[in-house]
């Protein structure tokens, strides 16, 4: 897999939070089966919210996941691959 810069990544998360809610019509599902495999910023980034949301659903089990740990989260891996 070759490193592609990421043209409009505010778009890919909106298209990754809806792929991961299940709630992805049929365009946004091609979108994120053709760009996510090669864009490896949105791949990183579907791996590691999905690993949150799992994290989170395991600790609090039928509870409402915390936005602001998710949000926190988020920043964190931000900063992280920043460099
Ligand atoms: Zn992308």
């Amino acid at each position: 897999m070759k490193e592609k810069p990421c043209v409009d990544h505010d778009y890919c998360v909106s298209v990754l939070n809806l792929i991961i809610d299940g709630e992805a019509n049929e365009l946004e599902k091609t979108f994120f089966n053709t760009h996510v495999k090669e864009c490896l910023q949105c791949s990183e980034y579907y791996s590691i919210d999905q690993a949150i949301r799992e994290a989170i659903r395991k600790k609090l089990e039928k509870k409402e996941a915390p936005q602001d740990l998710i949000h926190l989260l988020r920043i964190k891996f931000k900063e992280s691959t920043r460099s």
